[in-house]
């Protein structure tokens, strides 16, 4: 009898193949830093990608997913919860408008880019309408002064504490860390130990913050060298994306 073919198999064939690449860097890096690896998550970006490859990453053994658009965001994780694929913790690594708090509230379990006050209390407002609680980060701009600042959002390193202080103090909402991205033009390993020096300072104020959320496909070496703790992998795992709409 002839054998069926199995359309998944082929994906998974290659993101197994991909996520085995991406360990092997992030061992590596793991021990050029002395760092344990069991200290470092990898967050699966899936912005683009299907549902279906959310299933099979999961088979694969990745429980954190990560996603930029809360429309994209929203209808995945409902579809995923109809395949039977739960137990996931999804993270929001995107510019958040405020006006989206109450659907991201309903479906994200850590939101990154916390990065103003208005946005804490909004917020906190959502999640105490769904019932949730939320992990928060602060996300910091590092392009700070530059002219690339622009689009990526960030509360400015200056900024950061009134964010924190307005977390630290939201019912819903509990303080764990910082997020950054790695600005244009400027070495990724600079920027990352001017996110670790604000992280420890910040962390001295509020002990929650354990989690530093720094580092994607092209410059996560660096983000494990300056003490990452969560990795953002969006490419190295699934492929190249479509260009930006
Ligand atoms: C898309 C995205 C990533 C993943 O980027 P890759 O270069 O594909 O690894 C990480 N963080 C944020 C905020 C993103 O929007």
């Amino acid at each position: 009898m002839q054998q069926m073919p199995d359309p998944a198999a082929g994906r998974r064939a290659v993101l197994a193949a991909q996520l085995e690449q991406l360990e092997a860097r992030v061992a590596t890096a793991c021990a050029a830093a002395g760092r344990d690896r069991a200290d470092i998550t990898i967050i699966a970006v899936t912005k683009t990608f299907p549902a279906t490859d959310v299933q099979l990453l999961c088979e694969l053994g990745l429980t954190d997913f990560g996603e930029n658009r809360d429309q994209e965001a929203a209808s995945k994780v409902a579809e995923c919860a109809g395949m039977g694929v739960t137990g996931l913790r999804w993270h929001f690594v995107g510019q958040l408008q405020t006006n989206k708090s109450r659907s991201v509230a309903g479906y994200a379990d850590v939101v990154h880019s916390v990065d103003r006050v208005r946005l804490v209390g909004a917020l906190d407002r959502a999640a105490g309408e769904h019932g949730r609680r939320l992990d928060c980060l602060v996300q910091i701009d590092l392009a700070e002064g530059r002219s690339d600042r622009a689009g990526r959002g960030g509360a400015l390193p200056a900024e950061a504490d009134q964010v924190c202080a307005a977390l630290a103090e939201a019912e819903q909402l509990r303080l764990a860390g910082v997020m950054a991205v790695a600005p244009q033009g400027v070495a990724a390993t600079d920027a990352f130990a001017r996110l670790a020096d604000l992280h420890g300072r910040l962390r001295s104020s509020y002990p929650s913050m354990t989690v530093v959320s720094a580092g994607m496909s092209g410059d996560l070496e660096a983000a494990i060298a300056h003490g990452a703790t969560h990795l953002r992998v969006g490419r190295a795992l699934l492929g190249s994306r479509p260009p930006l709409r």
